[in-house]
């Protein structure tokens, strides 16, 4: 039984209005994170529509992971249709969260609007346009193929945004992308309709913190100032770490190009005593200052030298200025992944990209982490990539949009690759 091309994506082309209309449903779902809003109202549709499709649909909340409560549940859904014959299973995982909308939007973030072959809205690039392609992919391979001798997979997860372990984490630890369950992954993640993402750098969120003593703000000689004490950690990113980081560039195709260099971003630094309501200070020296960095690094560097290299430098500082001391908090981390080439997820998906787009796709690693590291590091499954229609410099931004034709395109591609990861013919 090899595929017909013509039919398959005609078959496509026919569930476009479908497709749109999916995709819009799925956007009015306002399933924001934090706080994790709306998860069962997004389970549940996805599990109704597929269940009218011929699977068989899992609801699992991830109780007592962090973030979980009666008013927040964090709610996951699996969807599994099996083929005549057992064989090869086939995963598509997509995020069902999305990030608030913030301000400036010039359409409705909630509302779905189509404009000149758009779709607007919080969500539609990352990542329900992925996930509303993945199902019209599935849908449209199984009508076709009834006879398939293997399974196919969507799943609707929690808490990608924040880091997943509500959602991907959770269902590893049961097991749910494992072997010999599930054989094969693909997360219809926004990073462009031709590229084919591999895996993604790794990450390691820490707060520092340096310590001061207290005294009257009139006579600052008389305490210690910890916001000082910041300056000069500053002072040595500027003129050490920040020179340092630029010169490690890795060999894994990160995406964008700025990205192949580590880095390393201060996303806040609080210091000193707030100030009250009416805005009035306290006149004190500031006694704390704490900083939250967050560093990006490569597979060429372990996580040991990461952190190594941040606590030599407070060392030196502590060795060379009087009074300083510091004192570091883990918050995160997650260890670089990539997916070898030759993988056979990533292999077919490749070929598609091909006979669909008819050029040949890029292979890349993502700059940020995503739901991968779990299925890699808890599932120990391999084979494994995300691939999406979604415009990966579009996510999170104002104004956000998916284009229908690219949902279409990404749907042919991951419907001909599982189709070839299940029967092995291409
Ligand atoms: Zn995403």
């Amino acid at each position: 039984m090899s595929v017909s091309l013509e039919a398959l994506f005609d078959r496509i082309d026919a569930k476009r209005e479908d497709l749109i209309g999916l995709t819009q449903d799925l956007v009015r779902i306002p399933s924001i994170n934090p706080p994790g809003e709306c998860y069962e109202d997004c389970t549940h549709y996805i599990g109704e529509r597929l269940e009218k499709s011929g699977f068989e649909v899992t609801h699992i909340r991830a109780e007592g992971a962090i973030g979980d409560s009666d008013a927040h549940p964090r709610a996951n859904v699996i969807a599994r249709w099996s083929g005549i014959e057992p064989g090869p299973t086939v995963h598509f995982n997509s995020h069902i969260d999305v990030v608030v909308p913030g301000i400036g939007w010039s359409h409705d973030p909630f509302a779905a609007e189509i404009e000149d072959g758009q779709i607007y809205g919080r969500g539609t690039c990352d990542m329900k346009g992925g996930l509303a392609a993945s199902i019209i992919a599935v849908e449209a391979l199984i009508e076709l193929y009834p006879e398939l001798k293997g399974n196919l997979e969507i799943s609707g997860t929690a808490d990608e945004e924040s880091g997943g372990y509500g959602g991907v984490a959770h269902l590893s630890e049961l097991g749910y992308f494992s072997p010999p369950r599930v054989d094969h992954v693909i997360i219809p993640e926004p990073l462009n309709k031709d590229r084919v993402c591999l895996g993604h750098r790794g990450v390691w969120w820490a707060e520092i913190e340096t310590r001061g003593r207290i005294a009257h703000g009139s006579m600052p000689f008389l305490g210690d100032c910890a916001v000082r004490h910041m300056g000069a950690v500053l002072e040595a990113f500027e003129t050490t770490l920040f020179p340092s980081l630029r010169q490690k560039i890795t060999t894994m195709p990160v995406v964008p190009d700025g990205a192949k260099a580590s880095s390393l971003n201060i996303n806040s630094i609080h210091g000193g005593h707030p100030e009250d309501i009416d805005g009035l200070p306290a006149p004190l020296v500031a006694d704390a200052c704490r900083m939250i960095i967050d560093r990006r690094f490569l597979i060429e560097e372990s996580i040991d030298e990461v952190k190594a290299e941040l606590f030599d430098l407070l060392d030196e500082l502590k060795a060379s200025r009087t009074s300083f001391d510091y004192q570091i908090r883990d918050l995160f981390e997650v260890i670089p992944t990539m997916t070898d080439e030759n993988a056979p997820v990533v292999q077919s998906v490749a070929r598609a990209i091909e006979t669909v787009l008819h050029k040949a796709p890029e292979f890349v690693v993502s700059p940020g982490t995503y739901d991968q590291k779990h299925i890699a590091r808890i599932g120990l499954l391999k084979d494994c990539i995300a691939y999406g229609p979604g415009i990966l410099d579009l996510a999170h931004q104002v104004d956000e949009y998916v284009v229908i034709e690219d949902m279409l395109d990404a749907a042919k591609v991951m419907a001909l690759s599982a189709y070839e990861l299940i029967t092995g013919q291409e």
